[in-house]
């Protein structure tokens, strides 16, 4: 049997960005992935590195997005620097239309400080904006493709031992602890176990499901190439946005689903959003679809993440349920719980997050 400090279980943004984190800090750390790295809900992402109301959110999640925001430059620098790979973080900024919460933005806005331009300039004159648009000129994006690959690279140069398309027989558990972890092939055990498998957290152990709310939420996208690169910022309408690539390519966004399991492209989800982005840009009509596809949104009924430990085990933990704002929050929510195991004051109090604010007694069902 391996023996590692921390065994993290799932391996989308969070589980990548927690095993890394950890393993900067010197532990020994495997990650495992029933699947390919990265290529879940976190593969799917559009990456705007916003949340998509922000003057909605609750405080604790609004605190641990305007981290992820100010972080990521340093995460970005870093990452290219362990691995070679330029996930493409460009500050294009973030046009919002939503003419009846204008003033609630701009009180929203003003309360943290954060520049906003009400009165643009058109975009171009092929764009259709309505007169009152925000713009917050600092907001940015990454390519979640590019990101997962050069996490990937920086978990392989940090000697994370990755276990790939690995299925996981059964976690052994006594006296409420995880003994160990077994899957085909051999057996893991951990000072720690971290449960980081987004949509499907809740019953990760097993037949026996930890009382979380958290449950997948489908998102669909489409990739189109326009005939003329116009667009250079990303633009929000209610949950429906357009992200211009640096290499021409349009992301329009995305569906809200609640239909369990189910990752599914309709041609009803790609008329929403081919409707919905020719009202913004009229000659879309006229692009070539590159691509349609989906993911699995983890979502919780807070919207707020649930991070720290599981109650009632002695070495299980949780880093999961990001639901629209794992890009941006991943890297410190990863932050937040590697300070904790490390007994380190962080940027914002873990316990905002736990589990325990749900019920009192998040126990096994
Ligand atoms: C269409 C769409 C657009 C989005 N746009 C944005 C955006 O612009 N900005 C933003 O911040 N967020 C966005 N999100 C949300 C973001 O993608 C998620 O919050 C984030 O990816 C969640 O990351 P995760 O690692 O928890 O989940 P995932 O990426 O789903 O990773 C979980 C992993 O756990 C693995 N796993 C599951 N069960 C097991 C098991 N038993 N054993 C081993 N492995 C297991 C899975 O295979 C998977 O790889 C978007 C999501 C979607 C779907």
């Amino acid at each position: 049997m391996k023996n590692f400090d921390f065994v993290v279980v799932g391996g989308g943004i969070i589980g990548m960005t927690t095993a890394r984190e950890l393993a900067i800090r010197g532990a020994n750390v495997a990650l495992i992935e029933k699947g390919e790295l990265g290529k879940e809900a976190s593969w799917a992402a559009g990456g705007i590195l916003s949340s998509m109301r922000p003057w909605t959110e609750n405080s604790s999640s609004a605190e641990l997005s305007e981290h992820g925001k100010l972080h990521y430059p340093s995460f970005i620098e870093a990452l290219i620097n362990e691995a070679g790979i330029d996930p493409e973080y460009v500050k294009s900024g973030l046009v919002i239309i939503e003419a009846e919460h204008v003033n609630d933005i701009n009180h929203w806005a003003r309360s943290k400080c954060i520049k906003v331009i009400e009165k643009m300039e058109n975009l171009h004159a092929n764009i259709t904006l309505p007169d009152q648009v925000i713009l917050l000129p600092e907001i940015a994006q990454i390519r979640p493709p590019r990101l997962l690959t050069a996490l990937r690279e920086s978990l392989k140069k940090l000697s994370v031992s990755l276990y790939e398309n690995t299925t996981i027989n059964k976690f052994v558990i006594s006296a409420g602890r995880c003994e160990k972890v077994e899957y085909k092939g051999g057996e893991l055990s951990a000072e720690s176990v971290i449960i980081t498998a987004g949509a499907w957290s809740k019953c990760v152990l097993g037949d026996k499901c930890i009382d979380m709310n958290i449950k997948p939420i489908h998102g669909q996208m489409i990739c189109v190439k326009p005939i003329e690169s116009v667009l250079q910022t990303i633009i929000l309408d209610g949950g429906h946005y357009l992200i211009p690539r640096q290499d021409g390519h349009v992301l329009i966004g995305s569906t809200m689903e609640d239909i369990g399991f189910n990752k599914e492209t309709t041609m009803t989800a790609q008329q929403e959003l081919q409707s919905w982005a020719v009202t913004v840009w009229p000659t879309l009509k006229n692009a070539t679809l590159v691509k349609h596809w989906s993911g699995l949104r983890p979502s919780t009924d807070t919207e707020k993440p649930f991070i720290g430990s599981v109650p009632n085990f002695k070495n299980l933990y949780f880093n999961t349920g990001h639901f629209r704002k794992g890009i941006l929050q991943g890297p410190s929510s990863a932050l937040l719980l590697a300070d904790m195991f490390a007994g380190d004051s962080s940027f914002m109090e873990i316990d905002e997050f736990s589990l325990n604010r749900q019920t009192n007694s998040a126990e096994i069902a």
